[in-house]
């Protein structure tokens, strides 16, 4: 059988080409890697948890409107994808402080945000993804005025519906980070979400003990880290506890 031609490695993901023009495979890995690099290992089952988790997450949006790449999951670790042109921005939406905002401006790790704040980080290994302002994406063109307001209300109309799902399965979304890409439909062109939502780009936590239900376990080396994934996967309903006939729906939390 004839293989199939890679376009791209990163980290966590491979980009194969597509069965028809404009889409591509992606393909999860186990692979983790934090502090750009700096730490590398293998969480075993991440990439198949991933691959339902971001699925599911990418179909739920779809259902509010929010334009997104994924098309539908091919196999475990597989899912069709639309081909879009990536703009190199990660954006992430914070709701309670964490992580680099808690180090960077000494705000207590668990304080919750009066509002939700949005960053822009620019991708790239080389410089470390640094942190960018707006000014900084017009003016030197990665992105135009009018993209980022797009960008801005998908963002947080993606963060408003997922706090909702996360809380109703007793989990908080501390934080997470968004990539979007443009699509070319005849001379038209469309900001969709791209990339993936998963533990792996989200920081969650239970709500009621605070327990941390994303990567951070592995930055941090907490342990049991492949348990806090499949957690996630089980509160949405998306674990299947005997094959892929087992599926339920979200369990409500009280
Ligand atoms: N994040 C990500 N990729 C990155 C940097 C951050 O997915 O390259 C996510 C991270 O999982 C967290 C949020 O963005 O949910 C905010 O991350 P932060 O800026 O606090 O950086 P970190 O502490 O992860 O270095």
């Amino acid at each position: 059988m004839a293989r199939r031609r890679q376009l791209y490695e990163g980290k966590a993901k491979i980009l194969f080409e597509g069965p028809e023009p404009g889409t591509l495979v992606q393909y999860f890995k186990d692979d983790a890697t934090a502090g750009n690099g700096a730490k590398k290992g293998i969480i075993t089952g991440k990439g198949v948890l991933n691959n339902r988790i971001s699925e599911y997450l990418m179909q739920r949006l779809a259902e509010i409107g929010i334009p997104t790449h994924f098309v539908r999951r091919l196999n475990m670790r597989e899912q069709l994808i639309r081909e879009v042109e990536i703009i190199p921005i990660e954006v992430v939406i914070r709701n309670v402080a964490a992580g680099s905002i808690s180090t960077r401006l000494g705000i207590e790790e668990g304080t919750r945000l009066p509002r939700s704040i949005i960053e822009y980080y620019l991708k790239n290994d080389a410089l470390n993804d640094p942190i960018v302002s707006e000014e900084h994406i017009t003016c030197f063109g990665w992105a135009g005025t009018a993209d980022l307001d797009d960008m801005v209300a998908l963002s947080l109309r993606i963060n408003d519906f997922l706090c909702g799902l996360f809380l109703g399965v007793g989990i908080t979304l501390v934080d997470f980070k968004l990539e979007f890409g443009r699509l070319w439909e005849n001379d038209e062109m469309r900001i969709i979400l791209a990339d993936e939502i998963s533990p792996d780009n989200c920081r969650l936590w239970d709500t009621r003990t605070n327990e941390k239900l994303d990567k951070d376990r592995f930055r941090r080396d907490l342990g049991k880290v492949e348990e806090a994934y499949q957690e996630v996967a089980k509160r949405l309903g998306i674990l299947p506890e005997a094959g892929v006939r087992d599926l339920k729906g979200p369990e409500a939390v009280q």
